[in-house]
């Protein structure tokens, strides 16, 4: 059970020329050109394969984007090689940024990665973006309302082109939950946190100050704090 499963699943997160991946970036495309109206420096954090990275890139920011999975960062260095970008990827743990105090202008926590982390990871990972970011520097995060999402999903639902969600096990204390994909040829399970939106709210506000909350879709958000 495990991440890697799901991300080599799923082009969304892993093929930037994917129309999965694509649509991800087009959905949030105006609202990050929106909140981040000064050229800067970015830190793209859990940036994964780097696509969003590359974007702000090509629009005159200097990025910098981090992930703790050493495949994620090969291929996101592969990608900056095809494109002559000038990214800089680096394996580093959101919990330990391996910069100095008061060092970008943006931070971006993008795609829903608030279900890796357990709520006292969570705080370490604010805690530090906190300390990364400049005196009024922006941090944008992406998430899902788990709790809408779980509310919703049935069993049968599709997932991407080849899975169908076949089970959800919530634990007793509504922490995580398990979801188990399955396709044709194969299926996996998924251990998630659960974050609802007011959760991630309430514990992004002890460390900054909410300026606006974008509701993408029915369970999708991106919120924008200062520092
Ligand atoms: N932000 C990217 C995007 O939108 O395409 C990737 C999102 S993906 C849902 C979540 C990413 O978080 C994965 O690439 C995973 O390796 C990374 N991740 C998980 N735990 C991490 C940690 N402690 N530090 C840094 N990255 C982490």
């Amino acid at each position: 059970m495990s991440f890697k499963e799901y991300y080599r699943a799923f082009k969304a997160y892993t093929d930037i020329n994917s129309k999965e991946y694509q649509r991800r970036i087009e959905e949030l495309e105006p609202y990050l050109l929106r909140a981040m109206k000064k050229k800067g420096k970015v830190l793209d954090l859990a940036c994964g394969v780097g696509g969003f990275s590359f974007l702000l890139e090509d629009y005159g920011f200097e990025v910098v984007g981090v992930d703790i999975d050493e495949e994620m960062i090969k291929k996101a260095i592969e990608y900056a090689k095809e494109k002559n970008s000038k990214v800089k990827f680096i394996v580093g743990d959101a919990r330990k940024l391996p910069f100095e105090g008061e060092t970008f202008d943006y931070v971006l926590f993008l795609g829903n990665t608030t279900v890796h982390f357990s709520p006292k990871e969570l705080n370490e990972v604010f805690k530090e973006v906190k300390r990364v970011l400049k005196k009024d520097g922006l941090f944008l995060i992406n998430f899902v309302d788990m709790r809408e999402l779980l509310s919703r999903v049935q069993m049968g639902t599709i997932v991407g082109e080849e899975y169908w969600i076949s089970r959800v096990m919530i634990d007793e204390g509504e922490k995580t939950a398990v979801i188990e994909y399955k396709s044709e040829k194969d299926s996996f399970r998924v251990r998630f946190a659960i974050w609802g939106k007011t959760a991630v709210e309430l514990l992004a506000k002890l460390y900054f100050t909410p300026l606006e909350s974008v509701k993408l879709d029915d369970i999708s958000y991106l919120n924008v704090y200062k520092k």
